[in-house]
């Protein structure tokens, strides 16, 4: 299905912008230009809501969540950045696994069940595509989507 990125992307956007705003995190959406995605829009929002989710989950009041979308190669590419609390590069392939939550403390402190990117990792498998992490302790976190 063919799909314009920008309005897309903007309506993604203004369903998760509340549960930024209830704690008082924000969230930016940059498109450097509007494009048309062939991809199946239904799999991409999910893909999308579950990394920002994350996102807002793990990063602190008034952190800045961006999502960036643009085309590379031919490719569209998603790239959600975050001032979270990080993950651990030695965790940054189990997190994909299901039911996996790292770190004891931090699975105490926030809720959830550990399958939002099992989830996020089938469907961009059968996008055909794939999908990196790029975080350390601290330091936040980039997931970046390539289609
Ligand atoms: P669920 O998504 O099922 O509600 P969850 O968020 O714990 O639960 P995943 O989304 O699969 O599960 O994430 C797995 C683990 O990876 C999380 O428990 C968390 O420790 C870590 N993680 C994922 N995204 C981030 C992020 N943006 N910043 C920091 N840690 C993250
Ligand atoms: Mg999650």
């Amino acid at each position: 299905e063919s799909v314009q990125a920008t309005p897309f992307f903007s309506t993604v956007l203004q369903r998760v912008k509340h549960s930024f705003e209830l704690e008082d995190k924000h969230l930016e959406l940059s498109i450097r230009e509007d494009f048309e995605m062939v991809v199946d829009p239904v799999r991409v929002e999910q893909i999308v809501v579950n990394l920002l989710d994350n996102a807002r989950k793990y990063s602190p009041i008034h952190s800045i969540t961006r999502l960036d979308v643009y085309v590379q190669d031919g490719h569209t590419v998603i790239r959600i950045e975050d001032e979270g609390i990080g993950i651990h590069t030695r965790d940054h392939e189990v997190i994909f696994e299901k039911l996996i939550r790292v770190e004891k403390s931090r699975s105490r402190e926030y809720g959830g069940a550990g399958l939002g990117l099992a989830i996020v990792k089938e469907l961009v498998d059968a996008h055909g595509g794939r999908i990196e992490v790029i975080s350390d302790i601290g330091k936040g976190s980039i997931f970046t989507v390539i289609l």
